[in-house]
């Protein structure tokens, strides 16, 4: 029996669990796939072994910690530094980001898209930023502060705090900060919002499961939108396929994920 699990503080919410038993069953694979709840990032190497873990998904808060106690770090984490699957290969701890690749897959649905606007700037918005460059999207960054932009300025990116923005037309919008997740906050001012949704394509909301004050927003504006489901679908999809080493096709993991969502 191969065991893989979540780590995260909070980490009870998690839908991860649910999805990936749920391929494990339809595929008939002997595997399972439970929560850790951890408080101390830097104890996450050691108890992945402990718990003779095969794999593992990293959540809030403890992404960039799991980035720094990889043995080798793969393909666009390496850019972010920061990573949410982990997957034993040859007694190695090898880590990648799946969040990035699946947010692509998830925006897809909206067309052509050239430019996004992403608000908000921790670590979500790190791996768009870098996913959406790669797809030749040219995204700027608004953040409610200037501290943590520094990141996206060493990287080239366009970016803004909100006393020194002015609004201009954007394809996308997308929410990466947490207003909304556990209190009635909008993202950035409800004007500046009216005014970037009236010349936008579409919007994009990474939470999921719940309407946040952002989404209400952007469904009145009659725009294109969608929540996190998504995104949270496709980096499950691709972490899965990296725990299984390939030996599933994507198609078949994404159908048996899917029927999860039901649930
Ligand atoms: P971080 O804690 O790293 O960053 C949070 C950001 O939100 C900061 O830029 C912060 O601004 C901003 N922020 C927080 N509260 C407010 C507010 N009230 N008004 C304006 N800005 C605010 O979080 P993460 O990037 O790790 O995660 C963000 C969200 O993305 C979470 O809700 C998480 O659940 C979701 N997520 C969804 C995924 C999916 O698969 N659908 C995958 C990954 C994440 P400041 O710098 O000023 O503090």
């Amino acid at each position: 029996m191969k065991v893989f699990s979540i780590f995260g503080d909070p980490v009870s919410h998690s839908r991860s669990p649910l999805m990936h038993n749920s391929v494990f069953k339809s595929l008939n694979i002997k595997a399972c796939y439970s929560r850790t709840h951890l408080s101390d990032g830097s104890q996450l190497r050691d108890v992945f072994f402990a718990k003779g873990l095969k794999g593992a998904n990293v959540t809030v808060p403890h992404k960039e910690a799991a980035y720094a106690q990889c043995d080798e770090v793969r393909g666009i984490a390496k850019e972010i530094k920061a990573v949410n699957t982990l997957v034993l290969e040859k007694g190695r701890l090898i880590g990648y980001n799946t969040d990035a690749d699946g947010f692509m897959s998830a925006i897809q649905s909206f067309g052509e898209i050239k430019t996004a606007l992403i608000l908000g700037a921790g670590g979500t918005a790190r791996a768009l930023s870098i996913a959406l460059r790669n797809g030749e999207i040219t995204p700027t960054i608004l953040n409610r502060s200037q501290g943590r932009l520094e990141y996206f300025t060493a990287k080239g990116f366009e970016c803004y705090a909100w006393d020194d923005f002015t609004a201009k037309p954007y394809d996308l919008i997308i929410n990466t900060t947490s207003a909304g997740l556990s209190d009635s906050e909008l993202p950035i001012p409800r004007p500046l919002l009216m005014e970037l949704l009236g010349q936008a394509k579409g919007a994009i909301d990474v939470i999921y499961g719940q309407e946040t004050p952002y989404l209400r927003e952007v469904k009145v504006s009659g725009l294109p939108y969608k929540d996190g489901s998504d995104m949270l679908l496709e980096q499950g999809v691709l972490a899965n396929h990296l725990f299984m080493h390939g030996e599933y096709p994507i198609e078949h993991i994404r159908s048996s994920m899917i029927e999860s969502f039901a649930l």
